[in-house]
């Protein structure tokens, strides 16, 4: 038998495939017809029999690691008419006027409608929907629902996310964990003739929803807190364009506080915060509304990628050491530069560093130790480490948006590209792909998984899930992390990172100054990377300043930002200062303790918070205080920002 030839096998492929997607066409619009109409078919023969009303289910609530709500469900009513059991239809408009505060013709337009139930009102306050139902009107119906109710606002907004009119998950938290959150809807079902007419004779069949599971993170709302306004102020002082901050435990990955700035209100999400798009709102198009507001909504630590310039060197570093390319006491020289083919690459210290070992060039931050370094390991091997420290895919985090860096193709890499990654110049990543390196590089080596969900808890607060994040794959020795936590610790004591130096504490970190591109646009952003304590590290933090004005480098900007927020939540976390002698003198000088402020009427607090010297800002609207932060009796600086929520004083 002959074999047949290509051209035959060719046609016989394609006559296959014509009849393959005709045939699946058939069954596709016959399964259509069964199973996508025959639902809705049936789904409006029961509607005709059974009038049912959704009721919607509470949805879980959002816990800080310390059970404080970060978002929960306030309850309040669906006002509806049901067109054919009015029996007075003058004394049904007129109750809606009065107890909703609508118009005489927004009502009677509706009430007019002849439709099986018509919505008046969704999302009104409890207390009006149990007026109504106390006033018994025939036609008037009340429905329980309940809406998304965020207590602290902007806190941790890019994060938390929120949800949309049917309580979905838009953005962040609310999305990811939508199927826990969720709950499932319940009924009131009510029978009607084919004319919409109630045939229950008034009993109502009701299947009760099914409240959702909630959430607990690993958030903390105190550090969170602390996070949020360090960022804020530094922003404020130095009118940069934003900013953001990450704190996460470099052991297991779980982030206690993740803020960027500007933010929004978790309340509004749909209005539009900075000023000058506000100003233009009305006249802007549909897609430029939509580009604005994702623009807001952006979490830019995750959703986004930059330049990270030299925090990066700690990855250089760690595989110079790792390899054994660099030991700890080789020498360089460095004239302010560095001949790399036919470029000229400058070190920041234009006349140069002279001779120095490794440790002082990473103290020094001095762009041709890197480059030696990275020339000696090559290529291929820097790809490696690229690859082992998790740049090449998304660290895993449970926020959705995550974005990956961005490098050469390694096949494109000859001396000048490997010589500016090796400072950290001409690829991109994400800062939380940055911090998350610098984790497995002070933690003995292991690559963790940055997360915030840290299980489900069920309505009577039982663990029925637990998110398991404990899979860590050693990428590096002990050997050399344990020698980065000590370089790291002396660029804290000695070196670019001095104004993170904290009296009774040990800290790590590494400054960055990078210039955005164009390069001609001399825009920068300053960044730093920092942990404590440096022997054994509970705490990392990465904070990016984007486009301060005037002086812009990162450890003049963005280290003692770190500094501050180290300086109040170390103690928040029981990591106690050890002090040396020469530390105890110069100690506690401008230091406040907060009072408790709770309960109190805002003009008293206004009064107590000049004479401390704090500063005071006011969320809410009324005289009476009803939290505060930072929390009773924590001792901060003077100049510390108080803040306090308040409400109206006759409100229980
Ligand atoms: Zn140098």
């Amino acid at each position: 038998m002959h074999k047949p030839s290509i051209m035959v096998k060719k046609r016989l492929l394609f006559f296959l495939s014509v009849v393959t997607v005709g045939i699946s066409g058939l069954i596709f619009r016959v399964g259509y017809i069964q199973i996508v109409q025959g639902d809705f078919l049936k789904a409006k023969a029961w509607e005709q029999q059974t009038r049912d009303r959704l009721i919607a289910p509470q949805r879980g609530t959002i816990y800080d690691r310390n059970g404080v709500p970060l978002a929960q469900n306030a309850s309040v009513s669906t006002i509806s008419v049901i067109h054919n059991q009015i029996q007075d239809k003058d004394k049904v408009i007129t109750t809606l006027m009065d107890v909703l505060g609508m118009n005489y013709d927004e009502i009677k337009a509706k009430v007019d409608r002849v439709v099986a139930l018509e919505r008046i009102q969704s999302r009104v306050d409890k207390e009006i929907g149990d007026e109504l139902r106390k006033r018994n009107i025939p036609g008037i119906v009340v429905d329980e629902d309940s809406k998304r109710y965020y207590p602290h606002r902007n806190l941790a907004s890019h994060v938390l996310g929120f949800v949309g009119k049917d309580n979905q998950g838009i953005i962040g938290l609310e999305v990811k964990y939508d199927e826990y959150l969720k709950g499932m809807p319940g009924k009131i079902l009510t029978e009607a003739d084919a004319k919409g007419r109630d045939i229950s004779g008034g009993i109502q069949q009701r299947i009760e929803p099914l409240p959702g599971n909630h959430l607990v993170t690993s958030i903390d709302i105190v550090i969170q807190q602390y996070a949020e306004q360090a960022l804020e102020k530094v922003l404020q002082g130095k009118e940069a364009k934003k900013g953001s901050i990450i704190i996460m435990n470099p052991q297991n990955g779980e982030i206690l506080a993740m803020a960027n700035k500007p933010d929004f209100d978790l309340n509004e999400p749909f209005r539009i915060q900075d000023p000058l798009l506000q100003n233009q709102w009305s006249q802007l198009s549909q897609e430029k509304k939509a580009d604005a507001l994702n623009q807001m909504w952006r979490n830019f630590s995750i959703n986004d990628t930059y330049e990270p310039g030299s925090t990066f060197k700690i990855v250089t570093s760690t595989a110079g050491l790792e390899e054994k390319a660099v030991r700890l006491n080789d020498t360089f020289s460095c004239p302010g530069y560095r001949i790399v083919a036919d470029r000229r690459i400058r070190c920041h210290k234009v006349g140069g560093h002279g001779t120095q070992t490794f440790v002082e060039g990473v103290r020094n931050s001095c762009n041709p130790v890197f480059m030696d370094t990275a020339e000696r390991l090559g290529a291929e091997t820097f790809y490696k480490y690229m690859k082992l420290f998790g740049f090449h895919e998304k660290t895993g985090i449970d926020v959705p948006g995550e974005a990956v860096g961005i490098m050469h193709n390694i096949k494109k890499v000859g001396p000048v590209e490997l010589a500016t990654m090796s400072f950290g110049q001409s690829f991109q990543i994400t800062p939380l792909q940055l911090i998350r390196a610098g984790a497995a590089i002070v933690n003995g080596g292991y690559l963790i998984t940055p997360h915030f969900g840290t299980r489900i808890i069920n309505q009577e607060g039982k663990v029925i899930k637990t998110f398991d994040y404990n899979k860590k794959q050693q990428i590096i020795s002990k050997e050399t992390s344990d020698a980065m936590r000590k370089i790291l610790e002396s660029v804290v004591s000695e070196g670019t990172g001095h104004r993170t130096y904290l009296p009774g504490y040990r800290i790590g970190g590494k400054t960055a100054t990078s210039e955005k591109l164009p390069r001609s646009s001399r825009k920068y952003i300053a960044s730093f990377l920092g942990f404590a304590p440096a022997d054994d590290p509970q705490v990392m933090a990465l904070i990016l300043i984007d486009e301060p004005m005037g002086i812009y480098y990162g450890g003049t900007v963005a280290a003692p930002v770190i500094k501050e927020v180290f300086e109040n939540i170390l103690p928040y976390l029981g990591i106690e200062p050890q002090y040396t002698e020469q530390e105890l003198k110069l100690e506690s000088i401008g230091e406040v303790q907060i009072p408790n402020f709770v309960q109190q009427s805002l003009t008293d607090v206004k009064k107590e918070a000049r004479a401390l010297g704090l500063t005071l800002e006011v969320l809410g609207e009324g005289n009476l205080v009803k939290e505060q932060f930072p929390l009773p009796n924590e001792r901060v600086n003077q100049g510390t920002k108080l803040i306090v929520y308040v409400e109206p004083q006759d409100k229980k």
